[in-house]
């Protein structure tokens, strides 16, 4: 059997190898290392696959964020909604712009953001919402953005774990998830979906002059050279990682449909045990693209079952183990704890286990013997 990892980059590169290798080398040749035709290239190329108007490249998917939230005419004290049950990234950016962060609470069965969770959260400081497509899956985007717009919000989609998913809409159209919102931000980071070989991230807008507005932010706040209007950062995608994944980008939706298959395949193998709930998977759309795959334990032998896999060499993670509302960075007097019962018996129950573009039938039939035999 192959050996198991979390991630298989080294597998899907070989696969590819002719095609990355001919984007570097043409960064290497032509010398272009920042704000090269690569990274054009690759910012069109992604605006055409998401069927977004603008694409801006930056360092990271936290700077996108952050970046983002910068656009917006968000001041001190404006009140930032977003998901308890996330990567901290997330609530990092809301408070490093002096925005007060408001964690709610999630759904048990999507693991997204609580749509009565906001409503509740909503006071008149509210200014945004920051929805997070956990782990791949779509958050309720119609119903996100009507209370957004019955209540004058921005929607900033946090997409670093979802792009290529697709979102039907009421009218039963299909928008990639990112580019439903405002503004939406993404990561490059290796293990991503699309990732590049290093760190990368993209803020995606419909709205021209918002992305005029990014586009000088991401450049020192620069709109003409050495005049600098208001106060930017230095967050470029250099041309290496834009050829990366200018030669990735062709194949993510191959990528995302091999993660729904293995997902499809653990779980027909592990939905059978009454212990075990299985993420939900739509036949119908593409609305969950797998960027984890993860399962809940209920019969309360979670940390038995990472330490079980671990002695087995089979890797798995907990993402994430404390909820936001209990970080001491993040920890606030107004939050009570029995406004997070779903966080609090997520971070309980959650366990991820090897999810990437390379996993085999041999591998998933390992992996879901030995959780089956020891749940
Ligand atoms: C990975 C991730 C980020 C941050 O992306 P980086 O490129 O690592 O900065 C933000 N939010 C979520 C939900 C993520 O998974």
């Amino acid at each position: 059997m192959k050996k198991l990892q979390m991630v298989d980059l080294k597998s899907q590169y070989e696969k590819i190898k002719v095609e990355v290798d001919a984007s570097i080398q043409e960064v290497l040749d032509t010398n272009t290392y920042i704000n090269g035709p690569l990274v054009h290239q690759f910012q069109a190329d992604l605006e055409k696959y998401l069927g977004v108007k603008h694409v801006i490249p930056c360092a990271n998917g936290t700077d996108a964020l952050q970046i983002a939230m910068m656009g917006l005419d968000l001041k001190p004290g404006d009140e930032v909604i977003t998901a308890d049950f996330t990567f901290a990234a997330t609530v990092e950016v809301i408070a490093l712009l002096q925005l007060t962060p408001v964690l709610v609470d999630v759904d048990m069965t999507n693991m997204n953001i609580s749509l009565e969770g906001i409503k509740k959260a909503i006071t008149p400081k509210t200014k945004a919402i920051v929805p997070v497509h956990l782990f791949g899956r779509a958050a309720n985007m119609d119903a996100i953005m009507e209370i957004a717009n019955a209540h004058n919000l921005y929607v900033i989609e946090d997409n670093a774990q979802a792009i290529g998913a697709d979102y039907t809409n009421a009218k039963g159209e299909k928008i990639k998830v990112g580019t439903i919102g405002h503004v939406g931000a993404t990561s490059f980071f290796p293990s991503k979906n699309l990732g590049c070989y290093g760190d990368g991230g993209a803020i995606f807008t419909n709205d021209d002059a918002l992305a005029h507005t990014l586009r000088g932010i991401v450049n020192h706040g620069m709109y003409e050279r050495y005049h600098h209007d208001v106060v930017g950062v230095n967050s470029r995608l250099d041309s290496i990682q834009a050829g990366v994944l200018k030669a990735k980008l062709p194949h993510l939706d191959a990528y995302n449909k091999a993660r729904q298959d293995a997902a499809r395949k653990y779980s027909a193998a592990l939905g059978v045990n009454e212990h075990i709930i299985v993420p939900v998977i739509c036949d119908t759309c593409d609305c969950h693209v797998f960027h984890q795959y993860v399962i809940r334990i209920t019969n309360g032998k979670r940390d038995g079952l990472l330490a079980h896999l671990q002695n087995k060499q089979i890797p798995c993670a907990i993402y994430y183990p404390i909820p936001l509302h209990k970080q001491k960075a993040y920890a606030d007097s107004r939050y009570k704890e029995e406004d997070f019962p779903v966080t609090n018996q997520l971070c309980e129950e959650v366990i991820a286990l090897p999810m990437h573009t390379e996993l085999d039938d041999e591998q998933i039939k390992f992996i879901t013997d030995v959780v089956l035999e020891f749940v």
